[in-house]
């Protein structure tokens, strides 16, 4: 991600309002205004440009793109896909065991295993809740295959890399679900190539706002 910062300091809300009310606004013309020199503000004449407050024109000076910090964080989500922020899936064979798949969820420290078939194909979903069902009662949870108890094909909601972010994050509030496959499409099914959940949707919110990795 760029080196923007989302929070201004004084000094550069300040430039944005001399740029504001005299563009087109050479540098050196911000720097009188604010008794200072060119050189101290090009740091600040940097972020706000690639922060995308000020465009920059050769030749001629600055420009207020008359964009507001939440009209500018807006832009920053609209460009966020699936493919950037995906991690990487846990899955397990339709035939594996409850007690298996239980074992993996916390082995992989996940929340939802994707279940595939002989062809390694997207066949079905687990969540806990469906594993603490299953564990209900006193069946030997060795002898119960998963996909007795998963959430099948076709009514499994998947996204692909090249999805919006933002997307997702609403198709988990609709479905009320906690993750998503991440698919790509082959003459034999769905394959599962990445993980997208509502903890990516945290870690893209905290990059966001604190502009930095988390
Ligand atoms: P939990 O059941 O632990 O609260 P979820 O809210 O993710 O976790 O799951 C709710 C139900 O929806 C479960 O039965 C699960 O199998 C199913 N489910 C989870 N993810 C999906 C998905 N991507 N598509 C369809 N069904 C899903």
């Amino acid at each position: 991600m760029g080196g923007e910062k989302v929070e201004l300091s004084e000094r550069q809300e300040k430039m944005i309002k001399i740029v504001k009310e005299n563009e087109p606004i050479t540098g050196e013309q911000i720097a009188e205004h604010l008794n200072l020199s060119r050189a101290t503000l090009r740091p600040d004449l940097a972020i706000l440009t690639m922060a995308g407050y000020l465009d920059a024109r050769p030749r001629v000076g600055y420009f207020f793109t008359g964009k507001t910090g939440s009209e500018l964080l807006t832009e920053k989500v609209q460009q966020y896909k699936i493919k950037q922020f995906q991690s990487v899936p846990v899955v397990v064979k339709d035939d594996a065991s409850v007690y298996d798949a239980i074992s993996t969820m916390f082995l992989g420290d996940v929340g939802t295993l994707f279940v595939i078939n002989e062809h390694n194909c997207l066949s079905g979903v687990l969540s806990r809740k469906d594993l603490l069902r299953a564990s209900l009662g006193n069946q030997d949870l060795n002898k119960i295959p998963v996909h007795i108890i998963m959430t099948r094909m076709p009514n499994i909601t998947v996204c692909r890399p090249d999805d919006l972010l933002i997307e997702g994050a609403k198709t988990l509030i609709d479905k009320q679900i906690d993750g998503l496959p991440v698919v790509k499409d082959t003459p034999k099914g769905l394959q599962v190539i990445g993980r997208v959940t509502k903890t990516t949707m945290t870690r893209a919110f905290v990059e966001l706002i604190l502009n930095e990795q988390v």
